[in-house]
């Protein structure tokens, strides 16, 4: 019998894990995918938005606020890369000037530090900004993160502290029953006192096995382009068009690895788990980036990817308890990452109504923090190769990935069990090579660190294999 079941392991069901972790509480998370994050909470914008844009008095406002508050400290603990790099929303025309406005009423009423600033102080802050712009909100507590890497840190942390993950798995059914729960999955039966339910897309479906009100949770897909980080200096903030009734619409950003990302589209669609991308809408998001900035410089294009949003009718989150013992995380659309540490908080304090939380002794707050060779000195660099060899020797050329990091990334709870999930936990893969030299060593070490045959190794999900069969007898090539 587990105290509570989170079910889903994205960017909510990992923070309220983590939260949960450190009380004396049995806790299983269960996600359908191979890896954490790897649904919309790995294809957004990863902005951690200021706040200014949603409509005071709602969830979304109140949690986006708080949630922005919380990640200096969240990403200081778990090592997690974070930059209060700010962001302008920009104005070409009075009607827009008049949507910062009414950005500007929002920011005072949802408690948010915001600047409405001439195009002369733009410029300034912004070189490449269109010089069709006329003035700019700026909000320097906006910030970009690595979202990816916040679900792994989270979801490590978590289970340092004894919570249990189960991937590969999908929740196929569960039962209300004489006051706990009977949660059914594709590989076997767990009871449980509580249920979260954080599946994302899929919300709707867990909720209504247990809920005589339906919920209908759309799919609304937004399309990106990713460019390399060799355009240094493109731009410094996060620069977002006037919002519409679609949403944020387009954005130019850099990331924290020094890409930058344009996009997004925002269209609904029909298929929870289409994330292909099409030319017509990417060529839509190029033209309203150029609304924004007066050259993207697509010569340094990478890949283009797509992330669908998970959208209510309310057009605001969902977090409720609609029977006893289980609690809604549904309808997380954007600013969804930016209020998951407030989400979590909340859904905490939910928790403590129904069951007592009592301290775990041994509690273990932070993350031991990854060796990010790349930024350090020479110096610090030598002083940890001689410790550790591994360091030393570089597997991915583009993004300078060491050997040592790979086998770091394994190792780790919530460690690396694919090639995708090296590559997003310490890149090799990410730069201009998409992984076209380093994917064959980083698949030997895998095998070799989890003692696997290398025709077992998937790419991403269960069944997604690189190697079909033995050609030429020798196995497990010696690296
Ligand atoms: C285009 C786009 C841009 C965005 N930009 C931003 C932004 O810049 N800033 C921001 O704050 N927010 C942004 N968001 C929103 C943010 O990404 C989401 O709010 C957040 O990632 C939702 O996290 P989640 O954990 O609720 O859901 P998910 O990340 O979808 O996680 C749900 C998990 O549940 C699992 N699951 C589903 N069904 C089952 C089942 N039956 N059994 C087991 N597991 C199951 C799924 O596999 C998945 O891993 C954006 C979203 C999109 C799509």
């Amino acid at each position: 019998m587990y105290d509570i079941i989170i079910i889903g392991a994205g960017v909510n069901g990992a923070c309220i894990a983590r939260n949960l972790s450190k009380y004396q509480l049995n806790v299983l998370v269960i996600e359908k995918n191979g890896d954490v994050g790897d649904g919309t909470s790995c294809a957004n914008s990863a902005i951690i938005h200021a706040g200014y844009d949603p409509h005071p008095g709602t969830l979304k406002a109140e949690l986006n606020v708080l949630g922005n508050q919380m990640y200096d400290e969240l990403c200081k603990d778990l090592d997690v890369e974070f930059e209060r790099n700010g962001a302008l929303t920009i104005a070409t025309n009075e009607e827009e000037m008049q949507g910062l406005y009414h950005l500007l009423e929002n920011a005072k009423a949802n408690n948010v530090k915001v600047e409405l600033i001439d195009k002369e102080k733009l410029f300034e802050l912004e070189p490449h900004v269109t010089k069709k712009a006329i003035g700019a909100l700026y909000a320097p507590t906006s910030g970009i993160i690595n979202p990816f890497e916040l679900c792994v840190a989270l979801m490590e942390n978590a289970m340092d502290n004894g919570v249990q993950l189960n991937l590969n798995e999908k929740v196929i059914e569960v039962i209300s029953e004489n006051n706990t729960y009977l949660v059914k999955t594709d590989c076997g039966e767990y009871k449980c006192k509580m249920v979260i339910n954080c599946a994302g897309l899929f919300g709707d479906e867990i909720q209504n096995f247990v809920c005589d009100e339906k919920v209908e949770i759309l799919p609304r897909k937004g399309e990106y382009y990713l460019l390399d980080h060799f355009v240094d200096g493109f731009v410094k903030h996060t620069l977002f068009s006037v919002p519409s009734s679609k949403g944020k619409g387009v954005l130019v950003s850099p990331t924290t690895s020094g890409d930058y990302l344009v996009g997004p589209s925002s269209d609904f669609i029909e298929d929870k788990e289409d994330i292909s991308t099409n030319k017509d809408v990417l060529d839509n998001v190029l033209k309203e980036a150029y609304r924004l900035v007066d050259n993207v410089p697509m010569q340094h294009l990478i890949r283009e990817f797509a992330g669908i949003r998970a959208y209510h009718k309310s057009n605001d989150f969902i977090i409720n308890e609609p029977t006893a013992g289980f609690i809604n995380v549904i309808g997380m659309q954007s600013p969804g990452l930016s209020s998951a540490p407030a989400v979590a908080l909340k859904v905490e304090n939910m928790i403590m109504k129904n069951l007592e939380l009592k301290i775990r002794d041994n509690y273990i707050k932070t993350r031991r923090p990854l060796y990010r060779l790349k930024n350090k000195s020479i110096e610090e660099r030598d002083k940890l190769i001689k410790e550790n060899p591994l360091l030393g020797r570089i597997i991915c050329r583009c993004e300078q990935i060491s050997e040592g990091e790979i086998v770091d990334a394994i190792h780790r709870n919530c460690g690396a069990r694919t090639i995708k999930g090296v590559k997003k936990r310490v890149r090799p893969g990410y730069g201009k090579c998409q992984g076209g030299y380093c994917q064959t060593l980083v698949l030997k070490i895998l095998a070799r660190e989890l003692n696997k045959d290398m025709k077992d190794i998937n790419f991403k999900n269960k069944g997604s294999y690189i190697l079909c069969e033995e050609s030429k007898g020798e196995k497990n090539v010696k690296l």
